[in-house]
Order: C-alpha cells, then sequence, then structure tokens
C-alpha cells in the first residue's frame, strides 16, 4: 500500500502513527481486489442505464445529451456561455474564428450565487441568472445582438433534443424550489422575456462533463470522456447509438452523461460505506441520493476529515481528547484544508495551523496523525473514481473491439485541481486496473466554456441550415 508515510524524514514515531491509523481507518483502504469488484458492479449499473427494460428503475441513468462528435475544427463564431452549477457562476464570451486555423477568444466573469437564492424559488433564481446575462451583454456591448447561447447546467437532466433539458433533481448545495421536472431553458427564456431589455437564443444545454469533454476534443481529437472532480462528481462518453436503448438509431455514437455520482443510491454500495459516509448523507441537502458523490467530491471530504477527527478525539486518539467548538461545527474543517495538508513540503506546518485554528492545540504527532487521515480519505476518492473511470475504459474498449484501448480523458473539477497528489494517484491506478489501455488525461484549462460554444456552433448551423 503506497500510501504509508515512508520513514525518512518523518521517523520511526511517524511509522506508527500512521500504522494506528491505518488500522482504524482500514475500511476506508481498499485492495486491488475490491476496486476490481467495485468496477465490475459500475459496469453492470452502466448497463442497466442504456438497456431500455432496465433504464426506468436504473441508479446510475445513462442521460443521453444529444452531442454526436467531439468538435471537427470547423465550428466559428460568437457565442456566450453560461456556466451554473459548479463551483462558481460564470458567464463567457466566446469568439471562434476562422483565419488561417481555429482560434478562440475568451473572456468572463463569475457572478455570485447567494445562498438564498440557490435555495430559494427556482423563478428568482432564473430572475437572477437572466440579471447576470444583462449585465454582462451590457458590458460586452451585445445588448442589441441576438448571440446563440450555450448553458452549461452541471445538475442530472433528461434531454429528447440539445435544446431542451428537463431537471431530474437538485445536487450539490442547489435546491431551489419549482425546477424539479421543469425545462431550464424554458424558465431560463421566460426570465429573459419578463425583463424585456435584451433578447438571446439559447441553443444548447450541456452537462460540465460534456462540457469538459469538448473543450479537451478541440485540442485532442481522441478525447471521448469527460470528467469532473471538483465539488460534485459526474463522466460523460461516446457510447455507440445502437447500445442506447432509449435513443432511436443505430448508426454513429452520442454522448451519454452517466451521472455516477448516483451510484450505491439503491444500496449497492452499502459494503463500502462507513458510519462517516452516513452521518454525512444524514446531515445533506439531500439523503438517500448522490451516495457515490458524498463518499469522493470536493463538498463532502473535509467534512468526512472532520468527523473522523472528532471520533478520534472523542476516544482519545487525538489531540490528548480536546474537544472545541469549532472542531465539532459543521464547515469548520474544508477541501481545501485536506489540500493543504497534503502537501509534501509545508503539509505538516499547514496541518498545525489549520489544527490551531480549530483550538485543539495539536502536538506533532497530532499533525502527522491528521495528515495520515487526509491521505487516507482523498486517496479513497481517487480509488473510487479509478474503479468506476476504468469501467467506462473497458466498456469503450469493448465497443471498439479491440485487445488495447488509446484514448484521452478530458478532465476538470477543483478537487483535481487543487489536491497536490489527486491526480498522480489517479492516473497510476486507472493504469493499474486497466493495463490493456493507454490514456492520455488532459486537464481543460479553461472549464467547460470554450466546449459549450462548440456544442452551440454545432447547434446553431444545424438550425440555420434547417431555417433556409
Ligand atoms: C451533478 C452532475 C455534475 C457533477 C459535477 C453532480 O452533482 O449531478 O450533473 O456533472 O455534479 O458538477
Ligand atoms: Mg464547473
Amino acid at each position: 500500500v503506497d500510501f504509508i508515510l515512508s520513514e525518512d524524514g518523518s521517523g520511526k514515531g511517524a511509522a506508527l502513527i500512521t500504522a494506528v491509523i491505518d488500522k482504524y481507518l482500514y475500511a476506508m483502504r481498499f485492495s486491488d481486489e475490491t476496486l476490481r469488484d467495485i468496477m465490475a458492479r459500475f459496469r453492470r449499473e452502466m448497463e442497466n442505464g442504456l438497456g431500455g427494460d432496465t433504464n426506468p428503475t436504473a441508479t446510475v441513468k445513462m442521460l443521453p445529451t444529444f452531442v454526436r462528435s467531439i468538435p471537427d475544427g470547423s465550428e466559428k463564431g460568437d457565442f456566450i456561455a453560461l456556466d451554473l452549477g459548479g463551483s462558481n457562476f460564470r458567464i463567457l464570451r466566446v469568439k471562434v474564428s476562422h483565419e488561417k486555423k481555429q482560434t478562440v477568444q475568451m473572456e468572463s466573469q463569475i457572478y455570485e450565487t447567494p445562498e438564498d437564492i440557490i435555495h430559494g424559488s427556482g423563478s428568482r433564481l432564473f430572475d437572477h441568472v437572466a440579471e447576470c446575462l444583462g449585465d454582462f451583454m451590457e458590458k460586452q456591448k451585445i445588448k442589441d445582438k441576438k448571440l446563440p447561447v450555450g448553458f452549461t447546467f452541471s445538475f442530472p437532466c433528461a434531454h429528447s433534443k440539445l435544446d431542451e433539458a428537463v431537471l431530474l433533481t437538485w445536487t450539490k448545495r442547489f435546491k431551489a424550489s419549482g425546477v424539479e421536472g421543469m425545462d431550464v431553458v424554458k424558465l431560463l427564456n421566460k426570465a429573459i422575456k419578463k425583463r424585456g431589455d435584451y433578447d438571446a437564443d439559447i441553443m444548447a444545454v450541456v452537462n460540465d462533463t460534456v462540457g469538459t469533454m469538448m473543450t479537451c476534443g478541440f485540442d485532442d481529437q481522441r478525447c471521448e470522456v469527460g470528467i469532473i472532480i471538483g465539488t460534485g462528481t459526474n463522466a460523460c462518453y461516446m457510447e455507440e447509438l445502437r447500445h442506447i436503448d432509449m435513443v432511436e438509431g443505430d448508426e454513429g455514437r452520442m454522448c451519454i452523461n452517466t451521472e455516477w455520482g448516483a451510484f450505491g443510491d439503491d444500496g449497492t454500495l452499502e459494503d463500502i460505506r462507513t458510519e462517516f459516509d452516513r452521518e454525512i448523507d444524514r446531515g445533506s441537502l439531500n439523503p438517500g441520493k448522490q451516495l457515490f458523490e458524498k463518499m469522493v467530491s470536493g463538498m463532502y471530504m473535509g467534512e468526512l476529515v472532520r468527523l473522523i477527527l472528532v471520533k478520534m478525539a472523542k476516544e482519545g486518539l487525538l489531540f490528548e481528547g480536546r474537544i472545541t467548538p469549532e472542531l465539532l461545527t459543521k464547515g469548520k474543517f474544508e477541501t481545501k484544508h485536506v489540500s493543504a495538508i497534503e502537501k509534501s513540503k509545508e503539509g505538516l506546518t499547514k496541518a498545525k495551523e489549520i489544527l490551531t485554528r480549530l483550538g485543539v492545540e495539536p502536538s506533532e504527532d497530532d499533525c502527522i496523525a491528521v495528515q495520515h487521515v487526509c491521505a487516507i480519505v482523498s486517496f479513497r476518492s481517487a480509488n473510487l473514481i479509478a474503479a468506476t473511470l476504468g469501467a467506462i475504459l473497458t466498456r469503450l474498449k469493448d465497443n471498439k473491439n479491440s485487445p488495447r484501448l488509446r484514448t484521452t480523458v478530458g478532465i476538470d473539477g477543483s478537487l483535481y485541481k487543487m489536491h497536490p497528489q489527486y491526480s498522480r494517484r489517479l492516473h497510476k491506478t486507472v493504469r493499474r486496473l486497466v493495463p490493456e489501455s493507454d490514456v492520455r488525461f488532459l486537464l481543460s484549462e479553461s472549464g467547460s466554456g470554450k466546449g459549450a460554444a462548440m456544442v452551440t456552433a454545432w447547434a446553431s448551423r444545424l438550425a440555420d441550415q434547417t431555417r433556409q
């Protein structure tokens, strides 16, 4: 197991401490055998979601996106992209031109999404989005134009075409009333009409995973998977149309939004969930839902660590049993703290700072212990993602009917980007679980906006053709 701290530099004491914690948290450390088993389970969940008979009751929804190909290099135009549902609400202007080669120019602005708005009424939420869009167009001096808009909406949606997206359920921090079961394109259009000070043409709604795959696909034609490991987690990939029972047609491929965050919602992961996972779920906005997401994503990781620290302190295993009000406060230990504590050089110093702020007066040994707790929790996350991604990769390989798979995975998300060890661990485990693959992991430097613009370009070209 390669996350036991090496003895050099940390001494014998450290080895002993980490051994104790390894034992204490043994339920969070998976053998490759267990990971392969989880991979096989997720593979079955994917098949259930794709099959016509099994889809209605499937936990992993495998939603058709109506995106049929990655960018082909011919896209051009002037677009607006909205990005709602990740750690920031962002509006972008994306200009794609074709002088000698295709070039993309982007400008963007971040807008606040206060809690009273994301937990209030749906109409207020969409009024807010429309207001920010108006502000952005004003600043860009394009309020008199009717630019095509691509909407990256990072929640599970049912599509029957690109510009219709019915929200199935809110996830993560969002819970505005009256939106579930509704088409978000209609809701946004209504909010824009009500204002009457500008016009917009919402051409496409894409999940952030799809936006990420398309963004990376712009640079690497081999990209056929998109994953997000941020506030929430999810993946999409290109599936053969003949395997998608919910969509007519047998030729070519379509991007499927797996919504893997819901893996386990039917009890499939009960054997690997811990008391800490159950406590996180009980205290969440959506109990019983997104159980896989709650074990791995950034919205919950800091809190998972905090719950472990509280239990260990209560048992006298940390901080000489000191428990402070801060340590007991939900949200006081954040995922960004996990990232800071796991830095290879300053990690222990960071641990000392962060724990001191919680008032627990940590000793050197406490800092080493907490660092190891962080490592186990974040490593578990990377391992679980490696298993589900492994299932997608083997499926792609089987679809292509080839002994080896050469492919590119586009990735984005705050946890993946900010955590100092996460990406390395993930890549390593994926390569071990799917040895018959050559995978290139491509970080989406510019988020999903460029990809959303690509889809929008495609959609507006199609609309022009139909109009003529
Ligand atoms: C949502 C997905 C989204 C993911 C990452 C999940 O909670 O259900 O649609 O892709 O978060 O943002
Ligand atoms: Mg995002």
